[in-house]
């Protein structure tokens, strides 16, 4: 079997209209634009990357993009105070604080100050809560991009049977509380899973967030198993060269697989839309401005 290769690129474009659309129905309705505020704290240049990303994504639906760059040395008071302008700003609906922070600053105590309605990547003890009990609030960007992906291939999730190599807090627990949301029978598999390959062959719904490069072989996968790859890897490939690889190893996946993301082009670039459609969500939540319930 050849797995068909899911265009993660292509339903975030499609993801990104369909946002830009709303943002123009927002603005003709309210006379401004939604906001997000992006904060940098130090020169990471992975961070800074996805920043820039971020506020060109966020231009481009029309939104406003506020970009917050503070030295690497910035105290954790000053970065709390800053959370607490950007908070009652009425011009900001998402507030984000790119992860990691410099060692001086708790992470969990700067993102526990972001106002809930205002989280816009999820992250937050609240949000984390209202998930795990199915309230409306803001889910995890990556993860919701999976379960995006998933239904659009395989339309409703119920009764299937995932597992989500990974537990961490913005990947593999949310991912986990979603595929239970939408009536998975759920496996949740971590570093101490004994007979992951086994674990694994048992699944319809495979989604890898482990930080492994290849590490899912072919043989560990279900004939026609739907496979979510969401490792970001960079690895040598030759001399002076080096490559992205996912945590699947996917030409070899992909012989077995019913469907698969490739790494780049799949998870990634739904990530950035999910965080703008969250923004876009949050503008209409705080204005009672009716969208897409789809979006
Ligand atoms: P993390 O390091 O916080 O968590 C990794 C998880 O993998 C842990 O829960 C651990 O228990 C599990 N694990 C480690 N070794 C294992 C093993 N041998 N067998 C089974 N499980 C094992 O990582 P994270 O933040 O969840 O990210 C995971 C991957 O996803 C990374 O490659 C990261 O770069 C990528 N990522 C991609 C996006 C995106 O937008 N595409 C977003 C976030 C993270």
């Amino acid at each position: 079997m050849t797995a068909r290769r899911i265009d993660g690129k292509a339903a975030a474009l499609a993801l990104r209209q369909q946002v830009g659309a709303e943002v123009a129905r927002f603005r003709a309705a309210t006379g401004r634009a939604p906001g997000l505020a992006v904060v940098l704290v130090g020169e990471d240049p992975a961070s800074s990357v996805y920043v820039r990303s971020k506020g060109k994504a966020t231009r481009e639906a029309g939104m406003e993009s506020f970009e917050h760059k503070l030295p690497a040395d910035t105290s954790q008071e000053t970065l709390l105070a800053l959370v607490d302008r950007l908070n009652a700003d009425p011009t900001v609906d998402g507030i984000l604080v790119q992860l990691p922070l410099p060692p001086q600053i708790d992470e969990n105590i700067v993102i526990t100050r972001i106002d809930p309605d205002k989280d816009v990547d999820g992250f937050s003890p609240v949000n984390a809560g209202r998930l795990a009990i199915g309230l409306p609030g803001f889910v995890a960007c990556t993860p919701l991009g999976c379960l995006k992906l998933l239904e659009a291939e395989l339309g409703d999730l119920s009764g299937k049977n995932a597992v989500v190599i990974g537990r961490s807090n913005i990947v593999g627990k949310p991912m986990a509380l979603l595929l239970l949301s939408a009536s998975c029978t759920v496996t949740i598999a971590h570093s101490r899973t004994r007979d992951l390959p086994e674990v694994v062959r048992g699944a319809d719904i495979v989604v890898a967030a482990v930080g492994r490069p290849e590490m899912v072989k072919a043989d560990w996968l279900k004939p026609g198993a739907t496979v979510i790859d969401v490792g970001i890897n960079r690895i040598e490939a030759g001399p002076g060269n080096s490559k992205l690889v996912g945590d699947v190893d996917f030409a070899g996946a992909s012989e077995v697989a019913g469907a698969i993301t490739p790494v780049p082009g799949g998870v990634g670039p739904m990530t950035i839309a999910c965080l703008i459609r969250n923004t876009m969500v949050s503008a209409a939540r705080r204005e009672r401005f009716e969208i897409d319930p789809a979006l």
